[in-house]
């Protein structure tokens, strides 16, 4: 089955008005493959969310970097998956290793996330990752097997979700996955989905590479056979951005 190539951008917690105006206007000035063949998403701090939605080209479309695990209600700070559905918001990330990392979200409360996120009708990219001690220890394919297994068993439906494969050690280290690595660890992710939810879903699912992708990089990851795209950081910022777009043809 095709498996349309997906670009994300993550720009965390960076920008602007002015910075932000600036990358969208590269955006949409840039000349990219159609919208049947990339499937281009935008996730800029909440804050800035709707502003970059109104100029925003209406090829491309916005993720938020995170939402709450549940309705929202008494908890100060967090942004629900209701408020971003009302926004019109069609995307949100979670599970990013940042969050998992620095603010303790564990398998299970990123499996929570997935499940109420999709139920409020949001589209999901779900982040997983080995660290460079789990990778050096041999234990990459178990720890990115428990965390999708978490997140797999609250899917309610598969068309709604990315997976994003990102090595925690490459996330802006500047030191990216071999293509042979990034292919390696797809090709199992793949596997792990055929064997425990379904060959048709394991086919048709996006695994997508995040790691200090840039546009230098991005053309020989493109070419896996199991690398559906890519969630981008830093290079989301640049406009080199547009060449990684470019990578899906
Ligand atoms: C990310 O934060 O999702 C990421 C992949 O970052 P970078 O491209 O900067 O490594």
């Amino acid at each position: 089955m095709a498996r349309k190539f997906f670009v994300g951008g993550n720009w965390k917690c960076n920008g602007t008005t002015e910075e932000v105006k600036k990358i969208v206007t590269t955006l949409n000035e840039a000349e990219v493959p159609s919208e049947d063949v990339v499937e281009v998403v935008v996730s800029p701090p909440f804050v800035f969310l709707t502003f970059v939605k109104s100029l925003l080209r209406s090829d491309f479309h916005v993720a938020a970097q995170n939402c709450w695990v549940r309705k929202g209600g008494a908890f100060t700070g967090e942004i629900s998956a209701e408020m971003l559905v009302n926004l019109s918001i069609p995307w949100v990330i979670i599970g990013h290793s940042e969050r998992r990392a620095l603010l303790n979200e564990s398998n299970e409360f990123v499996g929570d996330k997935v499940a109420y996120a999709l139920s409020q009708g949001l589209k999901v990219i779900a982040c997983i990752g080995e660290t460079l001690e789990e990778r050096e220890s041999g234990s990459t394919m178990a720890v990115v097997a428990a965390q999708t297994k978490a997140i797999a068993g609250k899917v309610t439906n598969w068309d709604n979700v990315v997976l994003a494969y990102e090595p925690v050690w490459a996330i802006g280290t500047g030191k990216v996955a071999t293509p042979a690595q990034a292919q390696e660890v797809h090709c199992e992710l793949r596997k792990w989905l055929h064997e425990n939810v379904g060959g048709d879903i394991a086919a048709s699912t996006r695994i997508i590479y995040g790691g200090s992708v840039n546009g230098a990089n991005c053309k020989e990851l493109a070419a896996q056979p199991d690398v559906d795209g890519f969630l981008v950081g830093g290079a989301s910022l640049k406009p080199e951005f547009v060449d990684i777009i470019k990578a899906a043809t």
